[in-house]
């Protein structure tokens, strides 16, 4: 294959050691979520590593649900969000403060937090934080999987506002950062470079670093923008605001529309739906 694989996810290890990763690229995908709202270059490159970060991370989870890395700071991004489902489906959305200027990592998110947050989609969610303490998003993600996880894990993100692309190497479950095998090829890793992992095709790329360690490809997958919103979870963020609130934004707008951030979907809810959600309405039996 010698065209650069866009919308697609690789996982791969090693023959001779306890190392996973992963590589991927964004372009459609990518462009979808931007597409969204407007975003300053500088805040789309973030959002599209942000992206690429947790399509590799999705590849992390061994049941169906779905993980999520978020960013609030005091900078000109006060928040960033990315999320990707085990089926590859992912979207993402940044709040970029008005009239902000600020194009560096640093100011776009000073003085943040960064949260890893695991959504099964039976059982316990799952929230590890890390302070973000590193010049760029991939080593504030290296803390978090070294601090959270104790997993010795190497990330490299790239972006140019139409194409995001990612590579992530992880030392598996039980495997230690001395280990010589990891030194390796962590070593290899880090000499990727940006045009590489935006355009180089994956096998070419990857036999490029790894040719010599026994690098086995799974197969690729496809990756695209995909959001998880619906009227029950619209309706559950109704009930998060509380009946009190809700009947209120009806009785002064006749309608209570809300509309999701990531896709632009609106959802709408009347008197009768939310008779539904909260029983009659007993406060204000004037209006009949
Ligand atoms: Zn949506």
């Amino acid at each position: 294959m010698n065209e650069p694989e866009l919308d697609c996810l690789r996982c791969f290890d090693f023959e001779g050691a306890a190392v996973r990763g992963g590589i991927v690229r964004l372009g459609t995908a990518l462009t979808d979520v931007l597409a969204q709202h407007f975003y300053p270059p500088p805040a789309a490159g973030l959002l599209g590593e942000a992206l690429a970060a947790s399509a590799l991370l999705s590849a992390t989870l061994k049941f169906s649900g779905s993980l999520s890395l978020q960013a609030r700071s005091e900078g000109s991004v006060p928040l960033l969000f990315a999320e990707c489902g085990h089926d590859r489906r992912l979207r993402g959305y940044a709040r970029v403060a008005e009239g902000a200027h600020a194009t560096g990592f640093g100011a776009m998110l000073s003085r943040g937090n960064l949260a890893i947050t695991i959504t099964p989609d039976q059982g316990q969610r799952y929230q590890g934080i890390v302070p973000l303490e590193q010049p760029e998003l991939a080593g504030c993600l290296e803390d978090y999987f070294d601090q959270s996880e104790q997993l010795p894990t190497l990330i490299r993100l790239a972006s140019d506002g139409v194409t995001a692309a990612g590579l992530m190497l992880q030392v598996l479950p039980g495997g230690r950062a001395t280990d010589p095998e990891w030194e390796h090829l962590r070593h290899l890793s880090a000499t990727v470079r940006t045009e590489e992992l935006l355009a180089d095709p994956f096998e070419r790329l990857l036999w490029k670093l790894f040719h010599e360690e026994g690098v086995r490809l799974q197969p690729p997958e496809s990756v695209a923008f995909g959001c998880r919103c619906s009227q029950t979870r619209a309706a559950a963020t109704l009930q998060a605001i509380g009946e009190a609130e809700s009947r209120s934004v009806l009785a002064e707008q006749g309608l209570i529309k809300i509309q999701c951030e990531f896709c632009q979907q609106e959802y709408r809810f009347d008197a009768a739906a939310l008779e539904l959600l909260f029983g009659p309405d007993i406060q204000a039996p004037t209006r009949h």
